[in-house]
C-alpha cells in the first residue's frame, strides 16, 4: 500500500498552490517524494511554500502564472519543462469567487470567474496534456465544488462554472483515456480557507453554515488533499471522468 502512496520522481504542477488547499495539496505530495510547481498570481508567496518542499527534500519551482490568462499558462508549462522535463500531475486548484446579489452582478466579476474557473483551468489541461499525450501517462484533478451540484445564493456565476468543471472532466476524461491521461474532479464542501474567511468571521453565517453540514464542522484543506492524494495514486488506476464531493455530509441531505 505504501508504494501505492509514494510519488518519488514525479512532478506535480499546483495551481494555486501557494495557500488553502493547493498549499496543503503541495505539502502532502512533497512529503510523499515529489517535486513541485507551485504557482500563483503571487510568486513571493508561492516562493514561502516552495521553501517548505525544500526543507522536505523535494525540489521545488515557484512560477507567477494567472490562470485567467493563457500566455500565463503557457509560461507555465514551458519553465517547468525547461525544469523538470516531464509532469506527473496537474492539480488545477486556482479558482475565483464573488460572493453577492446576481441582481448586482457586473461584466467584469463574470469574466473574471469565468476566465479562471473555466477557461483558465481547460487551458491548463490542454498545456498539461500535451505533454502527457508525449509521456503517454499523466492524471488531472479539476477542482470543483458542491456548488457545482447544490444552488447556493448569491454565487451564482461560481457555481456555474464549477458545474462545468464536472462535466468538463467528464469530456476530458473520456477523450483521453487513449492516451492513458487520468481525469478526475474534486468538489469540496465548505472548507477553511482565505476563500470564505470574511464570511466565517460572521458568527451568524457561520452557525447556519455549520448546521448544514451533517457532520457539523467545516473541512479542512488537508481532508481535500488527502483526496488528491489518493486520486494521484495508484490505487486510483481504474477511476477516470469521476468527480469525489468531500463535503462531510453536504449533499446527503
Ligand atoms: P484560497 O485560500 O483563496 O486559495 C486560492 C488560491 O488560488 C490561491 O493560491 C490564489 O493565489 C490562487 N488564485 C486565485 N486567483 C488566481 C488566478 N487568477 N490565477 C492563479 N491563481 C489564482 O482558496 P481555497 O479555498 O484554497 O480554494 C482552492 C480551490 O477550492 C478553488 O478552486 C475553490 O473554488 C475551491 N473550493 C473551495 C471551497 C472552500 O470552501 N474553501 C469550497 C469548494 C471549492 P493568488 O491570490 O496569489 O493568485
Amino acid at each position: 500500500m505504501e508504494q501505492l502512496y509514494d510519488f518519488s520522481g514525479k512532478v506535480v504542477v499546483v495551481t494555486g498552490g501557494s495557500r488553502g488547499i493547493g498549499a496543503e495539496m503541495v505539502r502532502d505530495f512533497a512529503s510523499r517524494g515529489a517535486d513541485i510547481v507551485i504557482s500563483s498570481r503571487n510568486k513571493a508567496s508561492c516562493e514561502k511554500v516552495a521553501h517548505e518542499v525544500r526543507d522536505l527534500g523535494r525540489k521545488a519551482l515557484s512560477v507567477a502564472c494567472d490562470v485567467g490568462k493563457l500566455a500565463d499558462i503557457q509560461n507555465l508549462f514551458k519553465k517547468t519543462m525547461d525544469e523538470f522535463g516531464r509532469v506527473d500531475l496537474l492539480v488545477n486548484n486556482a479558482g475565483a469567487n464573488v460572493t453577492k446579489p446576481a441582481l448586482d452582478v457586473n461584466e467584469e466579476e463574470w469574466d473574471l470567474i469565468n476566465n479562471v474557473n473555466i477557461k483558465g483551468l481547460f487551458f491548463s489541461c490542454q498545456e498539461a496534456a500535451k505533454i502527457m499525450v508525449k509521456q503517454n501517462q499523466g492524471k488531472i484533478i479539476n477542482i470543483s465544488s458542491v456548488g457545482g451540484v447544490k444552488p447556493y445564493k448569491r454565487i451564482a456565476p461560481y457555481t456555474a462554472t464549477k458545474a462545468a468543471v464536472i462535466h468538463m472532466t467528464r469530456s476530458l476524461a473520456a477523450e483521453w483515456a487513449r492516451y492513458n491521461i487520468h481525469v478526475n474532479s474534486i468538489a469540496p464542501g465548505l472548507i477553511a480557507t482565505e476563500i470564505n474567511k470574511k464570511e466565517r468571521e460572521n458568527k451568524e453565517w457561520l452557525e447556519k453554515a455549520t448546521k448544514a453540514i451533517p457532520f457539523r464542522r467545516l473541512g479542512e484543506p488537508k481532508d481535500i488533499s488527502q483526496t488528491a492524494l489518493y486520486l494521484a495514486s495508484g490505487a486510483a488506476d481504474y477511476i477516470t471522468g469521476q468527480t469525489f464531493y468531500i463535503d462531510g455530509g453536504t449533499l446527503s441531505e
